[in-house]
């Protein structure tokens, strides 16, 4: 039976579908997401597509890591109910057009600026799979800050506003280094000073009251670059819509890192207050 099919029958019968879309290369962050997924609805569905419209770099795609029979293996044990892993015909072949999505402001700054093109290929992958998996509610990481938003927005402008949206705590290793598919890229002497960009981040967090967002931003700078970073951006943003801050007074802020150690680019991020 094809998905779709077998999804509407489960609504038919009033059962919740929530879905948690990923790349693959399966970790604690995002058996998170299906936790609380499976928690919350009694069908959960994981996708698992590396979708090559987002990559804004070929090598970076095709050295994605894939761990294909160790993601099934994580799914069966974690209980999620449905797998998809559509081939990139079923999401992009005969027929489909792809949209232009306007995302505003989002799409200009940070990951946007950094990654052209990479948030209108989250877009259309994510579009299309709302599309055949019609959930209730999507569990996205908070690892990803930019991109939730990005998501949010793109519920709005495709007329999806009924689809909630839940949001999971960034997972980190006992270092405090956050969960990521790329970090197996990452060889042990890296993985060690990877732990930089979250170091950064307490930093900003312990500091932030004493210390000016200019003198902070510097001096995450000189930490990731004297552990051999190169850095696409370390900033401090309102949460509400990721304006650069360069006070912070009584705003609620979320400081963000981008940065590539060899060639393999973390992104990380902190809510400070
Ligand atoms: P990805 O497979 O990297 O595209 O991620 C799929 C989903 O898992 C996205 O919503 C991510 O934000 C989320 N995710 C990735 N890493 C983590 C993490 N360390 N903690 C929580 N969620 C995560």
């Amino acid at each position: 039976m094809a998905l779709s099919c077998k999804l509407d029958q489960e609504r038919t019968e009033g059962k919740t579908v929530g879905f948690v879309p990923t790349m693959g290369a399966l970790h604690s962050g995002h058996e998170a997401l299906l936790d609380l997924c499976k928690k919350e609805n009694p069908v959960s569905v994981c996708s698992i597509f590396v979708n090559p419209a987002q990559f804004n770099n070929t090598s970076d795609y095709s050295l994605y890591p894939k761990t294909i029979e160790k993601d099934m293996a994580c799914l069966l044990d974690a209980g999620c109910d449905i797998l998809f892993m559509p081939e990139k015909e079923e999401m992009y072949g005969d027929g489909y057009a792809p949209k232009h999505y306007d995302l505003g402001h989002l799409e200009t700054i940070l990951e946007g600026q950094h990654r052209p093109g990479h948030f209108q290929g989250v877009c259309q992958a994510v579009d299309r799979l709302l599309t055949i998996v019609v959930p209730q509610t999507l569990y996205l990481g908070q690892k990803d800050y930019q991109q939730c938003m990005v998501i949010k927005k793109l519920l709005t402008l495709t007329g999806r506003e009924h689809i909630k949206i839940q949001i999971v705590p960034t997972k980190r290793e006992e270092s405090g280094l956050a969960m990521s598919s790329r970090n197996l890229r990452l060889n042990p002497e890296q993985r060690k000073k990877a732990v930089v960009l979250y170091e950064t981040l307490s930093f900003f967090k312990a500091n932030m009251d004493t210390m000016p967002v200019t003198y902070l931003k510097q001096k995450g700078m000189d930490f990731l670059k004297s552990s051999g970073f190169s850095v696409d951006y370390v900033e401090i943003a309102d949460v509400s819509d990721l304006s650069i801050v360069t006070e912070i007074g009584s705003k609620k802020v979320v400081a963000l890192i981008a940065a590539s150690l060899s060639d393999v680019r973390l992104i990380d991020n902190m809510l400070l207050n």
